[in-house]
């Protein structure tokens, strides 16, 4: 498999520290609130990536953090009049329903910031040890210029960086670039015990500590979104080798943005949507199917239409499943003939196009092409004297590719949400003896594929084959 690396800016191949496993780590969310629906582009990438090095046989750790304390949470608990740790709770177990009704499986492990402290200090202090980090004030920083490489990931330089950032020098920092590993107590503010008096870890050190707590001193990959790069992750490389003495990471994965109707998305511009919201109106597959239909490193723009075609893709891809489950009950056993073995050869051919897409630097785009390949020659080969095994062997591969992408994930039967809203709609109407209401909203069933049937049982949806 191929890695797109952010620190040498190409593609490399993938070659794991242990052979067999790969160890992950991916910046996780700050829980003050809902996640966005940007946030959930990384959360759905990384889950998928985990699912396919899984399906190539490897064994993952996946290690997701949740940042729960910052300014961001020390203000909005205050705001909301509850302590920190009450805030971080209530936005873990949000984090976990938006993160579950999407698909995403729980990483491995997913630590929290303020149940890592004493790593945190163990590793500031390792810093200060070997005259990397200093205190002033009772805070401790970083000392950018013990680290020649500093840059090396986003290119900065730290020249540049000092001169840039000289007009505001602090008067506690020996240089502009420093940043704190650790912040002194400030009134107010949660604060743990240090060998530099009480306060709290910065942000940076967090994902150091927790990432080699969990994966050892090289991790194979370290993901987040592009924004991360630099200094969260510029910082992090700083920390972890400045310590150790060991390269950090191997691979650097970095998804694109994502944008609504082609803006950035932002509270002031009205265009912010958490899954929460977003998942009132749209069903959780389709926002998957439409997150995965491009290229990680790409941008992505939101849309109604995007998700509108995401959705059209997604009741194709159940059609043909459903058709292939129906042919296959009344399937001829026996040895398949020619014409299912080319139907069988075709399906596998398609695997191997999705497994090269995945492997190009896991072009999720260009894998859907493959899986609608599958479908095409199951829409076009599969009939009722195609033999089971053939049919079995098709719906055995299409089961596989839309685990590892975590979608048709809903039994046969279960109806797409927008027919299930029209059907219930028209139980409604019945109830009310409106029947031209009734009798418009089965022809628009039956305009969508499904035969509508009224028995003693109640309205029977069935889709047509
Ligand atoms: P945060 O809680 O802001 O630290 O973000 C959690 C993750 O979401 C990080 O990996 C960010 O880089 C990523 N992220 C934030 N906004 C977006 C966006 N609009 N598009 C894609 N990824 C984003
Ligand atoms: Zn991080």
């Amino acid at each position: 498999m191929q890695i797109y690396n952010s620190q040498s800016r190409k593609k490399e191949e993938f070659v794991p520290v242990k052979p067999g496993h790969v160890g992950i780590y991916s910046c996780g969310p700050t829980v003050y609130d809902f996640f966005h629906i940007g946030n959930a582009r990384p959360f759905i990438i990384f889950d998928v990536l985990r699912r396919y090095l899984e399906y190539k046989g490897y064994q993952v750790t996946l290690v997701q953090n949740f940042t729960d304390i910052d300014d961001k949470m020390i203000r909005r608990a205050g705001e909301e009049g509850i302590s920190v740790k009450e805030l971080g709770d209530r936005f873990i177990a949000e984090y976990y329903k938006d993160a579950g009704a999407l698909g995403i499986r729980p990483a491995t492990v997913h630590p929290r910031a303020t149940e890592h402290i004493p790593q945190i200090i163990a590793l500031v202090q390792q810093l200060i040890d070997k005259g990397m980090a200093y205190e002033s004030n009772g805070t401790v920083y970083y000392r950018t210029a013990s680290f020649p490489e500093y840059g090396k990931l986003s290119g900065q330089d730290v020249d540049d960086l000092d001169a840039g950032a000289r007009v505001d020098v602090e008067d506690e920092k020996e240089a502009p670039a420093d940043f704190a590993l650790w912040k002194a107590e400030k009134p107010g503010e949660p604060a743990w015990d240090s060998p530099w008096g009480s306060g709290r870890p910065g942000w940076h050190i967090e994902c150091s500590a927790m990432s080699m707590a969990y994966l050892g001193d090289t991790l194979d990959i370290h993901s987040g979104g592009r924004d991360l790069l630099f200094p969260h992750h510029e910082n992090e490389i700083a920390q972890s080798e400045g310590a150790t003495g060991h390269p950090f990471v191997k691979y650097w994965m970095h998804n694109g943005f994502l944008n609504i109707d082609n803006e950035k998305m932002s509270k002031s511009l009205g265009n912010f949507f958490t899954v929460r919201d977003i998942l009132k109106e749209y069903d959780a597959e389709d926002v998957r199917m439409f997150m995965l239909s491009a290229q990680y490193r790409s941008p992505l723009n939101f849309s109604r239409d995007s998700i509108e075609q995401a959705r059209a893709s997604l009741t194709r891809l159940y059609t043909a499943r459903d058709n292939l489950l129906f042919l296959l009950q009344a399937a001829p056993e026996g040895e398949p003939g020619e014409a299912d073995r080319a139907f069988i050869a075709e399906v596998d051919d398609c695997r191997s196009r999705f497994d090269a897409a995945m492997d190009d630097d896991l072009n999720t785009a260009e894998a859907m092409g493959a899986l609608f390949d599958v479908v095409y020659a199951a829409n076009t080969s599969v009939h009722a004297g195609t033999a089971k095994a053939a049919i079995q062997h098709a719906l055995d591969v299409l089961h596989q590719l839309t685990d590892i992408l975590g979608l048709l994930s809903k039994k046969p039967g279960e109806l797409p949400i927008e027919v299930q809203a029209l059907a219930d709609q028209r139980v409604e109407a019945r109830k009310q003896k409106n029947w031209a209401q009734s009798d418009a909203l089965r022809t628009q069933l039956n305009e969508m594929g499904y035969t509508v049937e009224d028995t003693a049982a109640g309205q029977k949806i069935v889709k047509a084959l």
